[in-house]
């Protein structure tokens, strides 16, 4: 019998694994995932990017936890000598709508507790010289990590307290009873006091799992890069965002230093038909059977059909994702844009339709589940896993 079962070894669950140990230390604890190493999905194919909180709705988990979790990933890193780089961002507006729509965010965010700087053409122009743009916003304390890196030291930490961690398992139901929780697996059946859910793309169906009826359901997102040519591992100072279309949920096709000195372009935003599908022909028919009968996916569909249809030619036709990037980098062509692998992320949709903007999480008497996790998550898994040990304390 275990105190505490952790299901998912991806950066929410280690991190919250790592801090339930710290929080509890004589608990007997219990970390597990499918897949034979961690960080396998989200969090070993993202931008490695240390968000610094400019983007989300004041007064949002988001924008607390980013912010707190831009500072922690930090310290984290420099208290188990983790290579990062803290080599700001710059928000990069191209035409008058861009500069509007800049302006916005602007004062948007001005409650967020975030530095930035207001960058004029001619400084742009300074800092950057390959990027062209009318005006911009730097932000300082935008950094680089590799997430898998991070995640792997935080479940040594975890390990080396006595914390088991059991990779290759695939959890494939569950039953809360009065006094436990049964996990049940591919190896066997666990017991524990308490459960924790972080599965990422899967939490709706680990929530299901449980005998609820979630009212939201996992949208999987593809995020498809390209890594520039090595000759352009100098081509940026910074990490080049463009503007947000508020309209969009993702932050459009940005040009990002990577820990490794590459430089990647990317990601897009397509709708996946398998979820944990990296390659563009990989295809669930449960998945999209599953999606296409879900009312708010459809909804969702319908609503965004246009800028749907637009990634979708970007993802096929290479010269359209091109231009995405030239608009701001003018000097790239098309042999600049190598193979990079893709990601994919679970995005939440409610069941009339929206896509689910902040973290999400749902208890139960025994239980904590994290439902909606999409960027920042990365960086905000420690204060997420804060968030966690919290809501278990309270579950006694
Ligand atoms: C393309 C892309 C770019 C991104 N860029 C950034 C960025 O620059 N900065 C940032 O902060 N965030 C970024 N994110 C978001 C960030 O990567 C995720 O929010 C974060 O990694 C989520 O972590 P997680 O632990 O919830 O999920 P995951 O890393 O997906 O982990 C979930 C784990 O649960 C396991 N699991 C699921 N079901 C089961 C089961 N039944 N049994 C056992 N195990 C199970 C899976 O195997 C997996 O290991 C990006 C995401 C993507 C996809």
């Amino acid at each position: 019998m275990y105190d505490i079962i952790i299901i998912g070894g991806g950066i929410l669950g280690v991190s919250t694994a790592m801090q339930l140990k710290q929080t509890y230390p004589d608990q007997r604890m219990l970390l597990l995932d499918k897949e034979p190493a961690l960080a396998r999905h989200q969090t070993g194919h993202n931008s490695g990017v240390i968000h610094a909180g400019v983007y989300y709705a004041p007064g949002s988990l988001k924008a607390r936890f980013c912010l707190e979790g831009n500072r922690a990933t930090k310290a984290f890193c420099d208290q188990y000598k983790i290579p990062y780089e803290a080599c700001g961002k710059l928000l990069v507006a191209t035409n008058e709508l861009e500069m509007q729509r800049m302006q916005a965010l602007w004062e948007r965010t001005a409650s967020n507790g975030v530095e930035r700087h207001w960058v004029s053409q001619e400084e742009l122009r300074e800092r950057e010289p390959n990027i062209t743009g009318l005006g911009g916003i730097f932000v300082p304390s935008s950094g680089i990590v590799d997430y898998a890196r991070v995640t792997e030291a935080m479940g040594r930490v975890f390990a080396d307290a006595g914390g088991e961690i059991r990779l290759d398992t695939t959890v494939t139901g569950l039953e809360e009873r009065a006094d436990t929780v049964v996990v049940k697996t591919d190896q066997g059946e666990f017991q524990g006091r308490r459960m924790v859910s972080c599965s990422g793309l899967m939490a709706d169906r680990v929530v299901r799992m449980l005998g609820l009826e979630p009212d939201f359901t996992i949208v999987p997102f593809r995020g498809e890069y390209y890594r520039l040519a090595p000759q352009h591992n100098a081509i940026v100072n910074h990490l080049i965002y463009p503007i947000p279309d508020p309209s969009m949920p993702f932050l459009g096709v940005h040009l990002t230093r990577m820990i490794d000195g590459s430089v990647t372009v990317g990601p897009n935003a397509v709708l996946a038909w398998k979820r944990e599908g990296y390659r563009k022909s990989d295809i669930s028919l449960r998945d999209s059977a599953a999606m296409l009968r879900n009312p708010g996916v459809l909804r969702v569909l319908k609503d965004n059909l246009k800028p749907g249809l637009w990634e979708l030619k970007n993802s096929l036709f290479k010269p359209g994702y091109l231009k995405e990037v030239q608009k701001y980098c003018p000097g790239l062509t098309l042999s600049d844009l190598q193979p990079y692998p893709a990601g994919v992320r679970a995005q939440a949709v409610s069941r009339d339709g929206k896509l689910v903007d902040d973290f999400l999480f749902m208890n139960t008497k025994r239980t904590v589940n994290v439902c909606n996790a999409p960027s920042p998550a990365a960086t905000s898994a420690l204060p997420i896993g804060a968030h966690i040990v919290e809501q278990v304390k309270a579950l006694d």
